[in-house]
């Protein structure tokens, strides 16, 4: 059985597929004949997608959580404005 992984072509963008044995080898895009390196980090377009859309809902869910401390800043200041 032999293993095959998939990477996003550089230049064109396309999905190609190649074995695991040419990893880190110059390959060469199936569609617009593009060569360029092998790469396992970007082997797993599925696991690297769901990477980047947790760490979007982070980045969203820290930025609401600076806006809440913010709006709760505001509140204080209007509290004691008033008392004051
Ligand atoms: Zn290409």
């Amino acid at each position: 059985m032999s293993v095959r992984f998939t990477q996003s072509c550089p230049t064109c963008g396309r999905r190609i597929q190649f074995r695991a044995s040419l990893m880190g080898c110059d390959v060469r895009c199936q569609h617009c004949d593009a060569v360029f390196v092998a790469q396992h980090d970007n082997a797993h377009p599925e696991k690297a997608s769901q990477d980047a859309v947790l760490s979007q809902t982070a980045d969203d869910y820290e930025s609401e959580l600076l806006m809440n401390r913010v709006q709760q800043a505001l509140n204080r200041a209007e509290e004691s404005a008033a008392i004051g």
